[in-house]
């Protein structure tokens, strides 16, 4: 059978069945080193460190040299990294400081990114066009308009759907599944659901045959994380 690509998950999620790869993000300084463990433990783990929008606040200072040193000695992407405006006090200066400060470590060491955007949808755009050649990467759990949906391809970014979301937002997350071309899409678990139990509602939702479904989301997390699969 296919093995399914997972696009995201985090410490701590149920071993799922049938994934043979699993991209396995760290959000702070205190995953970090256990995102390699598990990555050292499990061939089919794909690493990411990053510093994820909601701990930049209580990030310790000097993390940015930490997360590079750690970044030049392992084969891992960066991520996972963004911008959340959802909550009202969101320092967004410091999201967007960290953010860039994470896709100059990604540009610089030739690495994938992965990217959590919530309620910032036009600041991103704004700050990845800004940023100049971007790495490889992709945009997990997209929640986005179909709009911006093909804005972030343009930039030649992937965008990854979680069960979970599709469920619950319905027809308007159907048209943005719908506004992804068939080379850039990407499911993922976000760690809440099993990957190989949802994949035929996701594959309704778009319309597809589940086995081709699974056979194509994996080719394309082959080609988006390529730089750091072992
Ligand atoms: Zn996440």
């Amino acid at each position: 059978m296919q093995p399914l690509f997972d696009a995201h998950s985090h410490l701590g999620g149920a071993p799922a069945s049938g994934v043979g790869r699993r991209v396995l993000c760290g959000t702070r300084e205190s995953d970090w080193e256990g995102v390699l463990a598990a990555a050292a433990a499990d061939p089919g783990v794909i690493p990411m460190l990053g510093l994820h929008p909601w701990f930049v606040a209580g990030a310790a200072a000097g993390w940015e040299s930490r997360l590079e040193a750690l970044l030049r000695t392992h084969p891992a992407g960066v991520g996972e990294c963004g911008l959340d405006f959802s909550q009202q006090d969101a320092d967004r200066s410091a999201q967007a400081t960290a953010l860039r400060t994470q896709l100059g470590l990604a540009r610089t060491l030739g690495r994938p990114v992965a990217l959590h955007a919530v309620r910032a949808w036009g600041p991103l755009l704004t700050l990845l066009r800004a940023a100049g050649p971007l790495p490889r990467g992709m945009v997990h759990a997209y929640s986005g308009s179909p709009e911006t949906a093909r804005e972030l391809q343009a930039l030649g970014l992937w965008l990854s759907f979680s069960a979970a979301r599709l469920e619950a937002h319905g027809p308007a997350a159907q048209a943005s599944l719908l506004a992804v071309t068939g080379d850039r899409l990407l499911l993922e678990s976000d760690g809440q659901a099993d990957l190989a139990e949802v994949l035929p509602s996701l594959a309704r939702h778009g319309g597809e045959d589940p086995a081709l479904l699974a056979a194509r989301t994996w080719e394309n997390g082959l080609q988006c994380f390529r730089e750091v699969l072992a």
